[in-house]
């Protein structure tokens, strides 16, 4: 993934290679994006995620694996890594404001199309249950 912190390894000149999610003024890494970020963080706790004590990457992800306890917990990680990609991406390439309501959004829109896929809708029901009454009609 072309994070700016890749691209400049890869010597690609830009104004600034920092996190545009946050004013942290910190190189933005595959890490700090996805699960360092201030605007990361927001994002996983709307999910009711919480890194904890973990440092590494791997042991935030195992954290909330742990913390879903649910068998689809990966599809939830990709939904929400795209969500936060999203944003990034729109405020870089778009001019549109880093909104976490954007974000949650994106997401719910996201895991919508995957349990749709999986024709599993109560999966949608542990996370937003408020979310299926609005929706319930796609599933009749
Ligand atoms: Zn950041």
């Amino acid at each position: 993934m072309n994070t700016r912190g890749l691209l400049q390894r890869k010597n690609m000149a830009l104004e600034n290679y920092n996190c545009v999610l946050c004013s942290h003024n910190i190189e933005e890494s595959l890490l700090h994006l996805f699960l360092a970020c201030p605007f990361a963080v927001q994002c996983w706790n709307t999910l009711n995620l919480q890194a904890g004590a973990f440092v590494d990457p791997f042991g935030i992800l195992d954290s909330f694996r742990r913390q879903l306890a649910v068998p689809f917990f990966l599809e939830i990680l990709i939904c929400m890594s795209w969500a936060i990609w999203s944003v990034r991406n729109d405020y870089i390439f778009r001019n549109r404001p880093v909104s976490l309501q954007r974000c949650k959004q994106i997401f719910k829109d996201e895991f919508a199309g995957v349990i749709l896929r999986a024709k599993q809708p109560l999966c949608l029901f542990f996370l937003f249950p408020e979310y299926v009454v609005v929706t319930s009609s796609l599933w009749f």
